[in-house]
């Protein structure tokens, strides 16, 4: 039984989570459906046979031929009744690995972001803005000077790429401006060779922190970067998809955008190798110590019973960002049928999209103007206004969740710059992610992919309105279930005392007028402690949003073959 995380940290190829189809995972297919969604299965138990490392507290998962070996029952069973009773066995472990699944992480910030009732809300909320800020911009860019900006999203590798801007528009410079992105979204930057297709920030602006482990909170991230640059401001700080690394303990890459290159240097020499501390909030720790001890017994024995774990710490490997090179596609892709499909399906894509974010006038222009284009220019067009204003990878075959999921697709921080010791490759987890994506696209044939994730995206789009009020109403329900559960914990720490009230906490029993009053101390004097009698309301929201998730990021599930098909077993037996 080998453990998973080990041996996802190895340089060789993962066979569960690699570009290759897993052994495990074919012969899962001929057993039969694997049962849950998101489930990915490698063959386990072969190179640390011995080890009794376990999975999420579980065994790994028995093949129906391991599982077959490991039945002694009296009766020989038809193969219908083993497949029967194999099934319930395989739905069974399924779940208690999603249970414990979720016990593992849901705390985690990431595991909030996907599915947190608030976080769901505000990202759809997040991209919107994001899209129409940034279809402006893009507008702003195609009007100013059309032909340079056609060329520069071109997708050929021999148009657009070589800075030939002197050919097309001469007179009319492209159109970065260098207005600081806004509270709402856009990209805007400044001294930066342009590129159409990219966000802007995604070159030469941009530095790339490798393996945040995911304890690594986004807030502890950034007041870590803006100490250690003091006077130089970030513009964005933009996380990927934990996701993508769920063979890699979900670790996260960060992206920092700077305004201008020079700063974007100094930020790669400055961050490389600086420390950050995981926070632990003491007042929090105290609080949640004191409720525990609140029944019997007091504070002191319930916070020796549990003490805090030491804060654990995380070394910043940051580098210049370099975004890797074009996917290499299908040559079936490049036929002029093909071509002219794509054409009308990306921008079909794109209206459903702009649709679905309420974007209106500004965002057609762009498309009207490619509408006069030739086909290729069209589709061009189309996929770099999908990239930047809906974080949608036409040829990539699927959305990004936002622009950390964007950059992550794209590739991680390969090295160079003025980074020492930069690494030569791509973050493993978005190497692993794009060989994975590659191979599917090759092996499965690409158009089918493309069009199918294209469909469905636009079939999303099209039930957008329902999914937003639901979500929505999900987030008002939990705000309201959070209102409620704060209600009782400021009643219960406050204490009437003739006319006035006092402060129910210990150490503190500040009187104040009213009730009124201590509850608003208790608000602002005692926030973490409020925070954390609330806390524990997000569960149940967080588990229904888990469970509905047809993606869930499960970990590879190490399978257990059984001793005859090993090999070996069968001399010691
Ligand atoms: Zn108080």
């Amino acid at each position: 039984m080998y453990n998973n995380r080990r041996r996802s940290r190895s340089r060789s190829p993962a066979r569960g989570g690699g570009g290759a189809p897993a052994r495990g995972d074919s012969r899962e297919r001929r057993n039969g459906r694997v049962g849950t969604g998101g489930g990915r299965f490698a063959e386990g138990g072969r190179s640390r046979r011995g080890s009794t490392s376990r999975f999420y507290g579980q065994d790994p998962l028995k093949t129906l031929e391991a599982w077959k070996e490991a039945q002694h029952d009296e009766v020989e069973l038809s193969e219908d009744q083993y497949r029967e009773q194999y099934d319930a066995y395989k739905r069974d472990y399924m779940a208690k690995l999603e249970a414990a699944f979720f016990g593992a992480h849901a705390a985690a910030e990431w595991f909030r972001e996907r599915y947190g009732p608030r976080e769901v809300a505000e990202r759809r909320a997040d991209l919107r803005a994001w899209a129409h800020a940034e279809a402006a911009l893009l507008a702003e860019q195609l009007r100013r000077a059309p032909a340079n900006f056609l060329a520069s999203v071109a997708l050929s590798p021999q148009a657009g790429s070589d800075g030939k801007w002197a050919e097309h528009d001469a007179a009319a410079p492209p159109a970065v401006v260098g207005r600081k992105r806004s509270a709402g979204g856009g990209s805007g930057g400044a001294e930066e060779a342009f590129d159409g297709k990219a966000i802007a920030g995604h070159g030469s602006r941009c530095i790339f922190i490798r393996r945040v482990p995911a304890w690594c909170t986004r807030a502890l991230l950034q007041a870590t970067i803006e100490s250690e640059m003091g006077e130089i401001g970030l513009q964005r700080l933009a996380l990927s998809d934990a996701a993508r690394s769920r063979d890699n303990e979900y670790t996260r890459s960060a992206w920092c955008v700077f305004a201008t290159e020079e700063e974007a240097r100094t930020a790669a020499r400055r961050l490389h190798k600086a420390l950050t501390y995981e926070q632990v909030a003491p007042e929090a720790a105290a609080a949640a110590a004191a409720e525990a001890a609140a029944g019997g017994g007091d504070a002191a024995s319930a916070a020796a019973a549990a003490p805090p774990p030491a804060p654990r710490q995380f070394t910043f490997q940051a580098f210049a960002h370099r975004a890797r090179g074009s996917m290499q596609l299908d040559k079936s892709m490049s036929y002029a049928s093909r071509v002219a499909h794509d054409a009308e399906q990306a921008v079909a894509l794109a209206l459903e999209l702009d649709e679905e974010k309420g974007l209106g006038r500004a965002a057609r222009d762009g498309e009207e103007r490619g509408a006069h284009a030739a086909t290729c220019a069209r589709l061009d067009l189309a996929c770099a206004y999908l990239r930047r204003v809906h974080m949608y990878s036409y040829y990539g075959a699927q959305q990004c969740m936002g622009e950390g999921d964007l950059l992550g697709e794209n590739g991680g921080g390969a090295g160079g710059g003025d980074s020492a010791k930069a690494p030569q490759e791509e973050d493993e987890s978005a190497k692993r992610a794009r060989e994975e994506q590659e191979a599917a696209l090759r092996g499965d044939g690409t158009g089918e992919r493309v069009d199918a994730a294209a469909g469905a995206r636009m079939e999303e789009a099209r039930g957008s309105v329902a999914a937003a009020a639901a979500e929505l109403a999900t987030a008002a329900a939990f705000e309201a279930a959070e209102a409620a559960q704060l209600d009782v914990w400021l009643a219960a720490h406050t204490l009437p005392e003739e006319a006035h009230a006092r402060c129910g906490i210990k150490d503190c029993g500040k009187l104040f007028k009213d009730a009124t009053f201590v509850h608003k101390h208790l608000k602002n004097k005692h926030a973490a402690a409020a925070e954390a009698a609330v806390a524990d309301v997000a569960v149940p929201f967080l588990r229904a949003a888990f469970d509905a998730d047809p993606r869930k990021p499960l970990p590879t599930v190490p399978l257990d073959i059984g001793e005859s098909a090993r090999g070996g077993g069968r001399d010691r037996d």
